[in-house]
């Protein structure tokens, strides 16, 4: 089955630098080279297995638009007309020219995520911004920041606007970057982030779930705040065989359930006991992340077990691993 969503962070550069950024982008913040754009669709799905929606986001894409339309352009020309291209813009450097370079480039909607109090322009351009993308005909789709499965297939021109608040994005989640530095994020232990179609839940495959994975820069993730580890370095490893690598191990198989506080019952640690770390650390993330520092065991490569059912998997098939330097 096809992925429903593949979210591509192409860069962390930024116009902005809003204290709530969960990635810590920022004017000059690392960004893709060309080359490892290339190397990362090389290493995306096959044209057989198109994502049905592929999002492109930062930072701001904005600003290096000869990265942005090289990944778009490499995207096309591995998939074609099957996924629906979406643009995920703060909309700061939005103009009509830009506007029409993006639709040239396949974009077939445009999220705008600045609609709030956080960021520079405070949403004060919205309405500029809705006369524009109306006069190309874009729809403006008040169903919110996606749109549903069945409707990716819609050939109509559309955008939709949002931004961050208390109930929204930054609500209960995102303990990353500067949310985290700045303490913009909310402590609300009982909101499970990982339950969402931009937590966890579903990136192997869940039947009833949306399936979304993200991938900042060349690491893969199975959320979009991350975890401690990423699944693979895509400019090296192939998407699908990352995650079919780890289906067998038993806490990416809570996190595809989304349940974290499941993560750790293969080591002996009790739901109870994960639940009660989660309200201590007040966020879901944060016990991922202390997880991951203190008890993880990752997937043995090149082990001749077949999977196993993820009770049943002997505990041969994992070893012990170091965080590298970079993700501690
Ligand atoms: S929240 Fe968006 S606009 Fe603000 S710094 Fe981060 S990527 Fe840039
Ligand atoms: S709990 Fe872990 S896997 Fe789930 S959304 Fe948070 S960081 Fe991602």
């Amino acid at each position: 089955m096809p992925l429903d969503s593949l979210y591509w962070v192409i860069t962390h550069n930024c116009n902005d630098k809003c204290d709530h950024c969960y990635n810590a982008s920022a004017p000059k913040a690392v960004e893709l080279t060309l080359d490892e754009a290339a190397q990362v669709i090389e290493h995306f799905p096959s044209p057989q297995a198109a994502p049905l929606r592929i999002i492109i986001s930062g930072g701001e894409p904005l600003v290096n638009r000869k990265l942005l339309y090289a990944c778009l352009d490499g995207l096309y020309e591995r998939y074609g007309d099957a996924p629906q291209y979406m643009l995920q813009t703060n909309g700061d450097l939005l103009t009509a020219e830009i506007l029409n370079e993006i639709l040239s480039h396949h974009i077939t909607r445009i999220s705008i995520a600045s609609i709030d109090r956080f960021h520079k322009a405070k949403g004060e351009r919205a309405g500029v911004l809705r006369t524009l993308m109306e006069s190309r005909g874009m729809i403006y789709d008040e169903a919110g920041a996606l749109i549903s499965k069945e409707r990716l297939t819609e050939s109509k021109l559309s955008f939709s606007m949002w931004g961050a608040n208390e109930d929204f994005w930054i609500g209960g989640n995102w303990p990353r970057g500067r949310a985290i530095e700045n303490g913009l994020y909310l402590k609300v232990p009982a909101h499970n982030f990982c339950a969402i179609p931009s937590g966890a839940k579903g990136f192997a495959g869940l039947v009833g779930t949306v399936q979304e994975i993200a991938v900042q820069l060349y690491n893969l993730y199975p959320c979009c705040p991350g975890t401690r580890m990423p699944l693979a370095d895509l400019r090296h490893e192939n998407l699908t065989d990352a995650v079919e690598k780890v289906t067998a191990h038993p806490m990416w198989q809570a996190l595809n359930k989304g349940e974290p506080s499941q993560m750790g019952i293969y080591k002996g640690i009790s739901e109870a006991t994960a639940t009660a770390r989660i309200t201590a650390l007040g966020n879901v993330c944060l016990w991922c992340d202390e997880f991951f520092e203190k008890h993880y065991e990752a997937f043995v490569p090149n082990t001749t077990e077949p999977h196993q059912n993820l009770h049943h998997a002997p505990s041969e098939m994992f070893v012990q691993i170091s965080l590298p330097e970079t993700l501690s």
